[in-house]
C-alpha cells in the first residue's frame, strides 16, 4: 500500500510542527524519516498512522483519502521505542494478542505465530516472558507482533533508539532482511544518519517540520539539496566565504560558504593546480584513516581525513608545510552559524 502526504500542516497552538508537508512512499519499499530531535518525524508518522490528525492537508494509503479515519481502518502495524509487551503473557501471547482480538480461530493462530517467530528467529522462545529477552529480542517479537495481522503498512518510531550500539547495528542489519521477506511498506523514523543510510532506501530528511531532501543514501551524500543536508548526512568543513575563496577553483561566490567532506581534501607536498599552502596543526590516529587539522593562510582550520597510506606516503608531520585542495566541495551561502570544523 503506497502512502501519499500532500500539503500536510500540524499546529500545536501557535507552535507549527509540520509546514506544508508532501511525500510520496511507494507500494513496498523502506524509507527513513531522518531529521533532529523536534523537527516533526512522530508528528508525521503519527498522522500516517491515524493516531492524530492534521490542521490541514490530507493523507492518501492506497490512494484512498484516509485522513479523518481511524487507526482501525487504516490496517497499520506499529513500534515504538518503548512499545512494551504485555509483561504478564508469554512471546508467543504477545504475537497472537491482536489476532485473538479480532477472534481469529485458533487453529489459525498458531501457525501465523509459529511463522512469526520463524521470521525474528526466534523459535525457540515462544514461551518465555518478556523479562527473559534481551532488548533485541524484545524489539524483535514487538515486530512480530505488529506484523501478525498482516498490516499494508509498518510504521517504525525509533524502535531501536533504547538499545546499545552493537545491538543497534545487528538489528539494522535484520530489518533490511526482513522488510525484504516481508515486502511491506515500511516507514523508519530515526534522529541517527548512519541507521538512516544502512537501512532505508530512500531517505526523507526533515528539519524545523519541512522536508529539506528525499532521495536514496547516495544521491544525499553527494548532491545535498541544502546546507543542512550537507552537514546532517555526514560530517562537514564549512568554511566562510573569505576563506573559501583561498580555493577559486571552487567558483563559490562572494557570500557563499564552502562546505568541504573532511574524505574530500587532496593533501600535496608540491603545489599544484588551484591548492592553497596549510599547516599541519594536529594530527589523530585512527586505525585504518588518520584525521588531520590543517590551518590555512588566513588562519582558518578545518579537517580533513586520510587513508592510512596516504597518510604514510606524505609522512604528515605536526607544523609542516603542504598544500590543499577540495576533490569536491559545494558552495552554499553563507549561513549565520560560524565556522566549525567537522569532528569525524
Ligand atoms: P521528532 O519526532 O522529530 O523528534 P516531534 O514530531 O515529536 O519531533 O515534534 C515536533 C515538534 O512538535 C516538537 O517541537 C514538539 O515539542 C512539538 N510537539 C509534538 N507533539 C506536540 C503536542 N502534542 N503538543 C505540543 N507540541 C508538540
Ligand atoms: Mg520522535
Amino acid at each position: 500500500m503506497g502512502i501519499s502526504v500532500e500539503n500536510v500542516s500540524k499546529e500545536f497552538g501557535s507552535f507549527t510542527a509540520l509546514d506544508r508537508v508532501s511525500v510520496e512512499i511507494k507500494t513496498g519499499s523502506l524509507v527513513a524519516l531522518l531529521g533532529p530531535s523536534g523537527s516533526g518525524k512522530s508528528t508525521l508518522l503519527r498522522m500516517i498512522a491515524g493516531l492524530d490528525t492534521p490542521s490541514s492537508g490530507q493523507i492518501f494509503l492506497s490512494g484512498q483519502d484516509t485522513t479523518h479515519r481511524s487507526i482501525q481502518e487504516r490496517n497499520i502495524g506499529f513500534v515504538f521505542q518503548h512499545y512494551a509487551l504485555f509483561k504478564h503473557l508469554t512471546v508467543r501471547q504477545n504475537i497472537a494478542f491482536a489476532l485473538e482480538i479480532r477472534k481469529v480461530p485458533a487453529e489459525k493462530v498458531r501457525p501465523r505465530v509459529q511463522e512469526l517467530l520463524q521470521l525474528i528467529q526466534l523459535e525457540g522462545l515462544g514461551d518465555r516472558y518478556p523479562s527473559q529477552l534481551s532488548g533485541g529480542q524484545r524489539q524483535r517479537v514487538a515486530l512480530a507482533r505488529s506484523l501478525a495481522t498482516q498490516p499494508s503498512v509498518l510504521l517504525l518510531d525509533e524502535p531501536f533508539g533504547a538499545l546499545d550500539a552493537k545491538v543497534r547495528k545487528d538489528l539494522r542489519v535484520w530489518l533490511r532482511r526482513l522488510h525484504h521477506e516481508v515486502q511491506v511498506t515500511t516507514v523508519f523514523v530515526t534522529h541517527d544518519q548512519e541507521e538512516a543510510m544502512e537501512v532505508a532506501d530512500e531517505i526523507v530528511v526533515m528539519n524545523q517540520g519541512r522536508i529539506e531532501q528525499v532521495g536514496t543514501p547516495a544521491e544525499l551524500y553527494d548532491q545535498p539539496a541544502t546546507p543542512f543536508v550537507m552537514s546532517f548526512i555526514g560530517p562537514v568543513n564549512i568554511l566562510p566565504p573569505p576563506t573559501a575563496r583561498l580555493f577559486p577553483g571552487q567558483n563559490a561566490g562572494a557570500s557563499q560558504a564552502l562546505f568541504l567532506r573532511p574524505h574530500d581534501v587532496v593533501i600535496s607536498p608540491t603545489r599544484e593546480d588551484g591548492m592553497a599552502p596549510a599547516s599541519v596543526s594536529r594530527v589523530v590516529h585512527m586505525g585504518r584513516e588518520v584525521q588531520t587539522e590543517l590551518t590555512l593562510s588566513d588562519g582558518a582550520s578545518f579537517t580533513a581525513v586520510l587513508p592510512r597510506d596516504r597518510f604514510d606516503q606524505l609522512q604528515l608531520q605536526r607544523n609542516q608545510q603542504v598544500f590543499v585542495k577540495p576533490k569536491q566541495a559545494r558552495a552554499f551561502p553563507q549561513q549565520h552559524a560560524a565556522p566549525i570544523e567537522a569532528t569525524v
